[in-house]
């Protein structure tokens, strides 16, 4: 393999940020990775488990150097992050680094980019895998979380076409498939696939824990209890951040789930079996096509 960048700046090396390092580094294309972050302890952490090389509590200080500035930090540390990145780049005058982010909703991060960076945004390329688990930090990331999966790249007109390019060969490299579509769409997609069916399961959650007979319903949860739950179990602050910056297309979503909801409530409570069994079985084979 040949070194596709000297420096890589990874700020936020918990999961993603982590499983992109370590990705990269097994991939054999990146000669030096540079830590960023709020707490010491996580970037030393990081150090440790081999995921970074180096690390700066100061994030200005941290990008002086870098080819490429990877963002993987909770969408509501965005700006603050963007921020220090610009300060840096400005203090130290590299004029060549490209900046790259890994949240979860697309249009609010780009709206901030183009805020933050303003002439230099052209050499931010939005970004965000569709790859994860319901764990955080530099010890849940593994080398192969992007094997096979999904990078969707939201550029913006103005983007730099090298830019693109150059992100695209990274996410390669780890072994992702990388679509581009914008940022719009991205939004509206997420919020139908990800978000909604994040917030049913932070809700069905705390709906039965609110429930009388809660330990004994926990007792007897099973596999499909499981099922369904396992990504209540994902970062709150993660997913706060998520909801407000995706308003608009997650309460989209909501409504018509909650139209979904009644519509079934009324054909239970009319005994309605024709069109329950309608319902499951059109969602089984819908199930099936899109997911074997
Ligand atoms: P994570 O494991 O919790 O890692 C977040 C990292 O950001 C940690 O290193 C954390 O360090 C750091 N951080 C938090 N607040 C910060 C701040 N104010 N300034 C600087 N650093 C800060 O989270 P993650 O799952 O990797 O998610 C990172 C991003 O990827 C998010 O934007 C998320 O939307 C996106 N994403 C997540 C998934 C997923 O399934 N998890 C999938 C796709 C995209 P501390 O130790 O200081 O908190």
């Amino acid at each position: 393999m040949t070194v596709l960048i000297n420096n890589l700046c990874v700020v936020g090396t918990g999961l993603i940020g982590g499983s992109f390092c370590l990705a990269l580094k097994s991939a054999g294309i990146v000669e030096d990775i540079t830590g960023a972050g709020r707490s010491l302890e996580t970037l030393q952490t990081a150090q440790r488990l081999d995921i970074i090389d180096t690390y700066k509590t100061d994030i200005a200080e941290a990008v002086k150097d870098a080819d490429v500035i990877f963002v993987s930090v909770p969408l509501g540390a965005m700006q603050s992050v963007f921020e220090q990145i610009a300060t840096g780049l400005k203090e130290s005058g590299n004029q060549h680094a490209i900046i790259t982010d890994a949240g979860s909703s697309k249009q609010q991060v780009q709206k901030i980019a183009d805020e933050v960076f303003g002439q230099d945004a052209d050499r931010f390329v939005a970004g965000h895998p569709i790859a994860g688990t319901e764990n955080s930090g530099p010890e849940a990331a593994f080398a192969d979380l992007y094997k096979d999966r999904r990078v969707i790249l939201t550029p913006s007109e103005n983007t730099n076409a090298d830019a693109i390019a150059l992100v695209v060969n990274l996410w390669e490299e780890t072994g992702a498939l990388v679509e581009t579509m914008s940022a719009d769409h991205h939004d509206k997609v997420l919020a139908a696939t990800s978000h909604l069916p994040h917030l049913l399961a932070f809700g069905l959650v705390h709906c039965l824990e609110n429930m009388d007979d809660i330990e004994n319903i926990f007792r007897f949860a099973a596999g499909g209890f499981r099922d369904v739950t396992r990504i209540a179990s994902s970062d709150p602050t993660m997913w706060r951040d998520i909801c407000l910056n995706n308003q608009q297309p997650i309460l989209e979503m909501m409504k018509r789930y909650k139209d979904e909801l009644d519509m079934l409530y009324n054909a239970l409570e009319a005994g309605d079996g024709e069109k329950l069994m309608e319902v499951f079985t059109h969602a089984k084979q819908t199930r099936d096509k899109f997911t074997h």
